[in-house]
């Protein structure tokens, strides 16, 4: 169906062109700056969640291919990692350029193949390439670090040196703002990269790789693999040549890739799942709270990593604000994500609705009240036919911490709101999870904010908004849901090795033990640092 001339400003007939190419191209592997399919010639189907026709097909990659990838990425290594920081950062600026080049092509490319309503996916697009422009600055005086001068007589400095091909593996939510996420800064700080997007939305990557070939990227720098995460993923995460990865997926995930990423002592960076508390007490600007909870949670189809999926609200307010979420979730336009009116698309994947559906089965088993929807959205706010794609009704529950649907995280337009007749209560139900990504609290009392931001387990807390992500700053959970920190100069602790180098300034006093005369082991200093 035709919605209009346009979406979100794209032209209706690049809609139809990227619907016709992903129909007649497979996406491809990208290695050694050379597009192929799998050995094997293997491949796999992507669907269209919004009807789960099969929107194109990529190249079901294993073991041979991230082996020829890994390769790849090693011989380019120690090119790259000496090429002047300059360059690689007119690589990056370049790269920008076109990601904006060919942003209407990618933004359609994910809202078709992720299910993620366009107008949003555009945002994402222009993030992906702010991702670009953002670490094409960091490029040249990243590797800086510091002096220790001790007396006139040493002299240690440290530097941070890049430290090999990386492995990316990425989800399903947001495959292309995500992996360019880790991509950038790993290509700004010297590393080359094996990149392994998700099996359920596998396109834009291999767009992607149509983009740094064409900014003359040197082979190798960054190659891509198509596949499932059971072979390319676990492949990737087993090859020696590759030692550092990164995953954002599932916490189950996380745990299964740093098990076998640790029987070769392999860096990890995982960033992983979160079922974030909003606190909201009755001081808040209850009208901001509102705007900010409802669209944490339902935006981006409920599938967004930091959304705000327990809602827990002070019992005095309790009522009347959950009826006003529940008025709003009502209102939602659930409808086709090219529709320039829609707010909630369909879900990525047939299964994932299935185990969504799972959760709210078991949120009614354990007694959970749930207020609305609860169910597939069978027919669009304009009354079209959804019945074939993987619509739910935005959904609201009333329930409690310790039930399933509070503490696992579902990863859709699923919200659960508990009350808290305190502070003291509100934090000790906010903290009583695996998880521990994000947090947001809504209050007029400054101190309150500031003591429970400090209270909070979890990586990143909002006080008084919704998340507004800051690039220099550093994203990553706590507990289950991750231990490193991406952004800004915090990604170089990850990308970067630092390295202490020591020079004395005058000769220094090393025993010389067998020279004839010579000093014995014990006496000279080992030491330079005082008590
Ligand atoms: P997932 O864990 O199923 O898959 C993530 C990636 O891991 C995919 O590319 C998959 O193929 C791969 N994979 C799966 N098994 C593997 C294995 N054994 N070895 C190597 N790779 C393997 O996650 P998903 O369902 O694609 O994405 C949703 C999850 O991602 C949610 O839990 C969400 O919270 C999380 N997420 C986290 C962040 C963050 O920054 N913390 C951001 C976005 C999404």
């Amino acid at each position: 169906m035709r919605y209009a001339d346009q979406v979100a400003g794209i032209p209706w007939e690049t809609i139809e062109a990227v619907r016709r190419r992903l129909k007649e191209k497979p996406a491809l592997h990208f290695i050694a700056g050379e597009f192929s399919p799998s050995e094997s010639g293997e491949t796999f189907p992507s669907l269209d969640p919004a009807t789960n026709e099969v929107l194109g097909v990529a190249a079901r990659g294993g073991e041979k291919e991230v082996d020829k990838a890994a390769r790849a990425a090693h011989e380019a290594f120690p090119k790259w990692s000496r090429t002047k920081a300059k360059e690689r950062k007119r690589y990056l600026l370049k790269i920008a350029e076109l990601i904006e080049k060919h942003a209407d092509e990618l933004a359609v490319m994910e809202c078709l193949d992720a299910g993620q309503v366009l107008r949003i996916v555009r945002a994402q697009v222009a993030r992906a390439a702010e991702n670009f422009a953002f670490y094409a600055e960091y490029a040249e005086h990243a590797m800086e670090d510091r002096t220790f001068p001790v007396d006139r007589d040493w002299l240690y400095y440290t530097v941070r040196v890049p430290a090999g091909p990386v492995g990316i593996i990425t989800p399903w939510n947001a495959p292309l703002m995500l992996s360019t996420w880790r991509i950038a800064p790993a290509l700004a700080f010297g590393n080359t990269v094996v990149l392994k997007p998700a099996e359920w939305s596998p396109f834009t990557a291999t767009k992607l790789a149509e983009i740094l070939k064409e900014a003359d990227l040197p082979p190798g720098v960054f190659n891509l693999v198509q596949g499932f995460g059971e072979e390319a993923g676990a492949a990737l995460v087993a090859h020696p040549l590759v030692p550092l990865l990164t995953l954002t997926g599932e916490t189950e995930t996380g745990k299964i890739v740093m098990r076998n990423a640790a029987d070769h002592l392999k860096r990890l960076s995982p960033e992983l799942g979160g079922k974030s508390p909003a606190l909201v007490f009755a001081d808040a600007d209850l009208e901001r709270a509102l705007d900010a909870v409802v669209f944490q949670i339902f935006s981006f189809n409920g599938e967004r990593c930091t959304a705000s999926s327990r809602l827990l609200v002070e019992e005095k307010i309790f009522e009347d604000f959950v009826g006003k979420v529940a008025e709003r979730a009502r209102a939602i336009r659930v409808g086709h994500p090219l529709d320039p009116e829609t707010e909630v698309g369909p879900l990525i994947h047939p299964e994932h609705l299935q185990r969504v559906l799972g959760y709210v089965e078991a949120g009614k088993r354990e007694g959970a009240r749930l207020l609305v929807g609860g169910e597939r959205a069978k027919t669009s706010f304009r009354g079209e036919d959804l019945s074939q794609g993987n619509y739910l009704k935005p959904t609201l529950f009333v329930g409690e911490n310790h039930m399933k649907i509070a503490q696992e995280e579902i990863f859709g337009p699923v919200l659960v709101a508990i009350p808290f007749r305190d502070e003291e209560e509100a934090l000790k139900k906010a903290n009583d999870t695996k998880y521990g990504l994000a947090a947001y609290v809504f209050t007029r009392d400054l101190e309150r904010a500031h003591r429970l931001a400090l209270e909070l387990e979890a990586g990143m807390v909002y006080l008084n908004s919704h998340n507004v992500r800051h690039l220099p700053t550093p994203f990553g959970g706590v507990k289950q849901s991750g231990d490193r920190r991406e952004g800004g100069t915090y990604a170089l602790d990850f990308y970067t090795d630092l390295k202490t180098i020591a020079l004395p300034l005058r000769p220094p006093t090393c025993p010389s033990s067998g020279r004839k005369g010579g000093s014995p082991w014990q006496g000279p200093e080992r030491s330079t640092s005082r008590p």
